[in-house]
């Protein structure tokens, strides 16, 4: 398999410009550390290390202190055990047939999320007269993965018949960046009450927004993900350091008269004369087609030469426009650099304007820009 080089394009070529600055992200680890301990921090990976770049990302937070890992496949942890030999790792999806062997080879931990993982973890282990250690996740209202807790009940009264090394017990939390979802406590009081059936097994029960949420929910082990890039976590606390800045290249500026229109379906229409510059990237780079702007819609912004400017019509595979009327002439040419993600406008803002969350932002930045590691 042949994976794009790290800087992937190279910058002369490419539509935008997309720097991680990996001094912010262990900035930001370091910070939930200090608010979760004396609990141990780990760090969520998944989805390229939401969007950021695996191995690059994972071997800073390693730098800054993380030793437990977290991603969603099996794929991921391999990437993952070649840059961190040392690491702890969990694969978080689940342990799918015939995956047992790859898992023992890289040493990476099955999270079992059903009886029948349970068994099959047990099986491998039993023929391989060692106890492997997984962890054990048990739903307690996302109804997505996990145990039912009736089943967690069973497990923990038939404990010695466990035949792997029960590392980790863990749940996770469907509500929590709403502060003061009821769900939330009683998701809480639920892994509560499990985790006590479970004596000496470490627990773990807070994504980011759970971090920042009280010691309650740190028991012995946080997962942050999404704060740690840079992600607003919970709705009544501003993120963390931001991660990410996306340039994108103007690749012409141009003049639309009164009355015409800009972009596919003729959405949006100029009443008087408009400038506007063309940005060499679109949807199909991970910007949502929702965040382009209609006559009866506004769209995202972005800055340029330090203001901030509207997006002007739908946007399209490639391409996008902003009006740019209200700078001095001449003051941006074909060629300049707009920047859509960055300190002023962080990815949470990009996404309200998409319809969509600031992970799904993240975890769509495209692959044909020219990344920069900072
Ligand atoms: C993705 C995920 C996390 C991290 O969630 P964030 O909201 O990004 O902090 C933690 N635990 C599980 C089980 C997850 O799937």
């Amino acid at each position: 398999m042949s994976r794009p080089p790290r800087a992937g394009i190279p910058e002369a070529e490419a539509g935008g410009i997309l720097t991680i600055d990996l001094g912010a992200l262990s900035a930001n680890w370091r910070d939930i550390a200090g608010r979760v301990a004396p609990a141990e921090c780990a760090a969520v990976v998944k989805g390229d290390a939401y969007g950021t770049g695996l191995e690059s990302s994972a071997q800073a937070l390693w730098e800054a202190g993380a030793r437990t890992f977290f991603v969603a496949l099996l794929s991921e942890g391999r990437r993952l055990r070649e840059r961190l030999p040392d690491a702890v790792i969990y694969v978080l999806n689940g342990l799918f047939a015939g995956t047992e062997e790859s898992h023992r080879e890289l040493r990476l931990r099955p999270v079992l999320g059903s009886l029948a993982e349970i068994a099959c973890w047990s099986d491998y282990c039993a023929g391989l007269g060692t106890r492997l250690p997984a962890a054990v996740h048990v739903d307690t209202g996302m109804n997505r993965l996990g145990l039912a807790p009736s089943e967690a009940v069973g497990l923990a009264e038939t404990r010695e018949e466990i035949g792997f090394e029960l590392a980790l017990l863990m749940s996770h939390l469907a509500c929590a960046d709403e502060p003061g979802h009821p769900l939330t406590a009683r998701q809480l009081e639920d892994f509560r009450a499990l985790a006590k059936l479970f004596p000496g097994v470490p627990a773990s029960l807070a994504n980011s927004a759970g971090s920042l949420s009280g010691t309650d929910f740190h028991f012995d082990l946080a997962r942050p993900g999404v704060a740690l890039y840079g992600g607003k976590a919970r709705a009544d606390m501003a993120p963390l350091r931001p991660v990410v800045t996306l340039e994108l290249r103007i690749s012409q500026v141009r003049d639309v008269h009164a009355g015409e229109t800009i972009g596919y379906g003729a959405a949006a229409t100029a009443r008087e004369p408009r400038r506007v510059a063309i940005l060499a990237a679109g949807y199909a780079d991970g910007i949502p087609r929702l965040a382009g702007s209609s006559d009866a819609r506004r769209g995202a912004e972005a800055i340029v030469a330090g203001q901030r400017c509207p997006l002007i019509g739908r946007i399209s595979m490639d391409l996008m426009a902003i009006d740019i009327t209200a700078l001095p002439e001449d003051t941006v040419r074909a060629g300049d650099l707009v920047t859509l993600l960055g300190d002023e406008i962080g990815v949470d803002e990009l996404a309200r304007h998409g319809e969509t969350i600031g992970y799904e932002i993240l975890t769509s930045l495209g692959r044909r820009y020219h990344r920069r590691i900072a």
